[in-house]
């Protein structure tokens, strides 16, 4: 059975009228935007920066003035309210998110204690086409340990899917380490499929949620995630460089150890004792100070996620990228474009994927002439990601308008140098 997608706006005005009667558009007030820059698309990226987030920081630097060290009792506290407010966008318990650390630090961490959970186990299994970060850090855990790691290929477009994991799955794998909504495509696995083929072969499984959570909505506890990494700064507008969060689900997380053995992580940390002895829960994870600063920044960031809530969040971001590609089909595709993400549109996430031979001139034309700001993703895409909390339907129709200008204009073929970051 298909369900019809309820109709799309088929002109400017009608996108209009949509954002009139969206029950999140006072969300974007919420958020510092200078209404006559470039169109932003790149919020999976980096997030846009909320209003209160300056405020936020400036309290914690008055309190860091005011009461110096006296502060901490209070600051632990909201570390482990912060871990549960990301975990209430999760679906997760409470005690099972705690913010720590980077992604790609949190990433090695859970890895590491999977596979001493698995002893024996020779093989982990990952995706050819995920983000580096997460491909890497296996490649260096199983480099040091003699594991074998078998990166899936798959179409960089359509995507790994749970059966091309679960028919690669033996009793020899100890963990599957995979992103549930991919960084360039968008695809996004059935995590509940996923972890059930996973655990019937007694494996683990570790899921990177930095393009899901906050975009599309999740179920850890449903689906048996056993551990996840996701990032702050993306979907969850933490800032730039803002701390990770990592989860482990609450039965695993005593009789799993990180490999990072510090103080924060240790039980009575002020005791200072001879040996590294584990705190009972989620603290165990933790590895040295947090970062109380960013932390500030990261709980000004999910507030408006949680007031909106992740299903009518994800209303609305669905029916932006439907619109995005159903405008891309329209208006790009003759120009020598085409759709990079799945073709059904039940396993696209909240951003879309459009390749073009000339995707990274595309990109930096959009930018120089202050039009839209996208991300180009090598070898040939150019990712737009309409953020529910701050895009509205009207952004997606000129941001389509002015890449189909930007493809049909004969400065795209120039030569250009990269820059660093795109
Ligand atoms: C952005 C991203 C990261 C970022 O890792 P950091 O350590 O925070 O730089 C990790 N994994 C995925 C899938 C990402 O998209």
């Amino acid at each position: 059975m298909t369900i019809a997608t309820p109709r799309l706006p088929r002109s400017r005005d009608e996108a209009l009228a949509e954002d009139l009667a969206d029950p999140l558009a006072e969300f974007r007030y919420g958020f510092r935007i200078d209404e006559d820059g470039p169109i932003y698309l790149d919020g999976n990226s980096l997030g846009r920066q909320p209003q209160t987030t300056a405020t936020a920081v400036g309290e914690l630097l008055a309190q860091w003035e005011r009461e110096l060290i006296g502060a901490w009792q209070g600051w632990e506290r909201r570390l482990f309210e912060v871990g549960d407010e990301v975990a209430r966008l999760l679906g997760a318990r409470a005690g099972e998110v705690i913010i720590s650390d980077s992604t790609t630090v949190n990433c090695y961490k859970l890895a590491v204690a999977a596979l001493d959970a698995r002893p024996g186990r020779a093989r982990v299994l990952g995706d050819a086409n995920d983000f580096p970060t997460l491909r890497y850090v296996l490649e260096g855990i199983c480099a040091s340990r003699g594991l074998h790691l078998e990166l899936l290929e798959s179409d960089p477009a359509e995507g790994l899917d749970e059966r091309q994991v679960a028919a690669a799955l033996d009793n020899d794998v100890a963990l599957v380490c995979v992103s549930a909504t991919n960084y360039r495509s968008g695809f996004t696995l059935d995590l509940g499929a996923l972890c059930a083929a996973a655990h019937s072969a007694g494996a683990l499984v570790l899921a990177d949620l930095s393009h899901t959570a906050g975009s599309v909505p999740v179920d850890l506890e449903g689906a048996g995630v056993d551990l996840a990494v996701g990032c702050t700064y993306k979907y969850l507008n933490g800032g730039p460089g803002a701390p990770a969060w990592l989860y482990v689900r609450s039965a695993l997380q005593t009789k799993l150890r990180q490999p990072i053995w510090g103080w924060w992580g240790q039980r009575d940390q002020f005791a200072m004792g001879p040996h590294y002895d584990p705190a009972p829960g989620i603290a165990r994870f933790l590895t040295g100070s947090p970062t109380m600063l960013a932390l500030a920044a990261v709980r000004a960031g999910i507030a408006p996620l949680l007031e909106a809530g992740m299903d009518a969040l994800w209303d609305k971001t669905r029916r932006l990228v439907a619109l995005l590609a159903q405008r891309v089909e329209e208006r790009c595709v003759g120009l020598g474009a085409r759709l990079a993400s799945p073709s059904d549109p039940a396993r696209r996430g909240g951003h879309l994927a459009i390749a073009h031979e000339h995707a990274f001139s595309a990109c930096r034309l959009l930018a120089e002439r202050a039009l839209v700001i996208a991300d180009f993703r090598g070898p040939d895409v150019i990712r737009l990601a309409p953020v529910a909390l701050y895009t509205r339907a009207v952004d997606v129709w000129d941001a389509i308008e002015h890449l189909a200008a930007v493809l049909a204009d004969p400065a795209i073929s120039e030569p250009r140098s990269r820059t660093r970051f795109t």
